[in-house]
């Protein structure tokens, strides 16, 4: 089990993007969502938080 940052809930199949978890259900939402769609910046949002997070804090 891993904590998927998308959904924020304990999820048993998924894969990590980047530093980020996400599990199948959001990477599966993510595919589908238009890019003109807000919940797809939502997510593209997450994405680049984790990257931008430097690796020793
Ligand atoms: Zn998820």
């Amino acid at each position: 089990m891993h904590y998927c940052h998308i959904c924020e809930t304990n999820q048993s199949e998924g894969m990590f993007i980047y530093y980020l978890y996400v599990c199948d259900q959001c990477q599966t939402k993510m595919i589908a969502t238009d890019p003109e769609d807000p919940s797809y910046r939502f997510f593209i949002n997450k994405l680049r938080r984790m990257r931008e997070q430097p690796l020793k804090s």
